[in-house]
């Protein structure tokens, strides 16, 4: 059976990236491999739109947060988590683990936080050294304004972290102009990579607290590679690393303003032909990542992935955590295009009738389609 990942990571390789990895494998201590690793780190300043450097590592999107926690904050250093989701769950369960001194923002499950709320955060707590943010938080389909609560963190004595691990490449971002203080990310989203390697960007006013950081670190220490970019303190993801280069290539080619422009579209498409089909959406703030559906009454939820990955051999996300069973989530994410996109929708409208689900067949994917029409 033809197969098609439809879930927000991890989400499709292209063959050109794919054939990179097949490489042959080089010393990671030669000119040669020095070289590539130094212009795969260059080029992904684009992909961040920064001009500080981006590290990447073998590791996955979570090796990354961790690289933020255990480099920026100290035992009993007062943090501010926003959490509204699964990831920025895990932002807390690290600074947990780390002894941080933790302000929550606690928000439904869908919402979005707002500048006001960090400004209002950061007036109460003027002490905090940073603030920990999930730019697309992948459980529920929502996307923060980060360039708005950039613009309040830019003047303060504080360090804006976001995890843009599923919106690196599919949510406009611009580090540097808005004054985004760290970003991390993983390989496996928007960068259409396997799993495996982490990336991380910091400006200087976040090395100022990874240089005060009292907290042990070794293989997550950034101070390392930075002393040896472009090359690796350890062995790097060799062939991960060839990859990397082509991927950054191919988004170098299609232009990252026009690669945000097709994500958006793929996002319109599939919220209309949700909304065609009579389903509501979770989030209160749906970005163009991943699209998370509520199951419709009367339907048992957990069924939805299940028959459209068995049957149709099309593979999307259910619910996680607190949203088991109560959502499902389809990807506009990486290497996408609009067939993906009709392909789902189609193979979803297949699964919803077979449950007894009542709307007109087609529905969804008509929806779609006038998008598309429209827009591609
Ligand atoms: N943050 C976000 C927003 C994610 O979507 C994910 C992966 N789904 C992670 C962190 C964790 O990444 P990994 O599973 O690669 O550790």
């Amino acid at each position: 059976k033809k197969h098609y990942i439809m879930a927000p990571g991890p989400t499709p390789v292209p063959n050109d990236i794919l054939t990179e990895g097949a490489k042959e494998t080089i010393h990671h201590r030669t000119p040669q491999f020095v070289s590539i690793m130094e212009e795969t780190l260059e080029s992904a300043k684009y992909v961040f739109q920064t001009k500080n450097n981006v590290y990447a590592f073998a590791s996955t999107g979570t090796g990354a947060m961790e690289t933020a926690v255990a480099n920026l904050v100290s035992p009993g250093d007062k943090v501010i988590v926003v959490v509204a989701g699964k990831f920025g769950e895990r932002w807390k369960e690290l600074c947990q683990a780390y002894g941080a001194d933790i302000v929550e923002i606690a928000l439904e499950w869908g919402d979005a936080v707002t500048p006001e709320q960090i400004e209002e955060a950061l007036n109460k707590n003027p002490d905090a050294k940073v603030i920990f943010t999930t730019y697309s938080e992948t459980s529920t389909g929502t996307v923060i304004d980060l360039e708005g609560i950039a613009r309040v963190t830019k003047e303060k004595d504080v360090v804006l972290v976001t995890d843009a691990v599923s919106a690196l490449g599919a949510e406009p971002l611009k580090m540097d102009e808005w004054g985004v203080d760290v970003v991390v990310t993983g390989s496996q989203k928007g960068l259409m990579l396997p799993p495996g390697l982490a990336l991380i960007s910091l400006n200087d006013k976040a090395w100022e607290l990874v240089e005060k950081s009292r907290s042990p670190r070794y293989y997550f220490d950034l101070r390392a590679y930075r002393k040896s970019y472009p090359d690796n303190p350890y062995t790097p993801a060799v062939n991960m690393i060839y990859m990397l280069r082509k991927a950054l290539q191919m988004i170098k080619e299609e232009g990252i303003e026009n690669v945000w422009e097709r994500h958006r579209i793929l996002g319109d498409a599939t919220r209309a032909a949700i909304k065609a089909l009579g389903l509501e959406l979770l989030s209160k703030r749906p970005g163009n990542v991943v699209t998370a559906v509520k199951v419709p009454e009367g339907i048992d939820g957990k069924q939805i992935p299940k028959i459209m990955r068995d049957k149709y051999g099309v593979s999307i996300a259910g619910g996680q955590g607190k949203l088991k069973g109560k959502i499902f989530r389809i990807a506009h994410l990486g290497y996408m295009s609009p067939f993906d996109t009709i392909t789902a929708i189609s193979a979803l409208e297949f699964t919803l009738k077979e449950l007894g689900y009542e709307f007109e067949l087609g529905a969804g994917v008509k929806a779609a389609e006038a998008v598309f029409a429209k827009e591609f």
